[in-house]
């Protein structure tokens, strides 16, 4: 094998490492999917088309979540309520498609509202990036597709037509506290159908509606991926989760 790199040369300002270290840790190799969206090897596989082994209900935490499982994907079954995954996340990075009704009804906040929470538990909802029919539909811009709700309306509006299969890729840093302090506030960056709606945009605050959102108490330090239920029957497929920082070279 060649020469790796280098032991003489200047240590990169603010890093412990040399420019072109030999003894840098190298990368992790993850595989990528064939397909550009679907899970690589690394990935938490939450949701794959065939059952919600990995989800359970808000209202009852503990039980299955109620929601409609067919043909690769699930909906929303008004009335029983927002879903979350068992399992709990901090900083991570999430895959997920959806898809409004076809049928069009209803308008503004009423047409295809779902939410995709971030750093949920079985108390609070958590960090919602909104889901919702904004294809030809007005309504607040800091409640539009893709909003940090209540915070940030989306740089674009990018929404597909309803019915069509969307895609959100979302990389969220946990807020950071110690001993009742915020020491560092929620990042998330935000892409929807590959345009960026936000890029580490810093959040006021867990989501709030018609109240201003702040850091009143405590976040905890991992979460639950929720889904709502706002009513309306939108499907949701192929999401999945990656756990980030983990590199040691980094
Ligand atoms: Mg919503």
């Amino acid at each position: 094998m060649g020469k790796l790199g280098y032991d003489d040369t200047e240590f990169i300002t603010g890093q412990p490492w040399r420019v072109h270290d030999s003894k840098r840790p190298a990368p992790p190799v993850v595989t990528p999917a064939d397909k550009v969206g679907d899970p690589p090897s690394d990935a938490v596989v939450l949701f794959d088309g065939a059952n919600l082994s990995e989800w359970e209900s808000c209202k009852e935490p503990g039980t299955d979540a109620g929601w409609k499982v067919d043909g690769g994907f699930m909906e929303v079954v008004k009335g029983t309520g927002d879903i979350q995954t068992i399992k709990r996340f901090g900083d991570c990075q999430l895959h997920i498609e959806w898809a409004a009704p076809e049928k069009v009804e209803g308008d503004s906040q009423g047409r295809g509202n779902s939410g995709v929470f971030l750093l949920a538990d079985d108390n609070r909802s958590g960090y919602e990036i909104q889901v919702l029919d904004c294809f030809d539909n007005p309504t607040y811009a800091d409640g539009s597709t893709g909003s940090i709700y209540g915070q940030y309306p989306p740089l674009v509006n990018g929404c597909r037509k309803p019915g069509e299969w969307q895609s959100y890729d979302i990389i969220f840093e946990a807020p950071i506290w110690d001993e009742g302090w915020i020491v560092a506030p929620a990042f998330v960056t935000v892409m929807h159908n590959g345009l960026l709606l936000h890029h580490r945009q810093e959040c006021l605050g867990p989501t709030g509606h018609r109240n201003v959102c702040r850091y009143a108490a405590p976040d905890p330090d991992v979460g639950a991926l929720r889904l709502q239920d706002h009513g309306d029957a939108v499907r949701f497929r192929n999401i999945w989760m990656r756990p980030l920082f983990g590199y040691d070279g980094s």
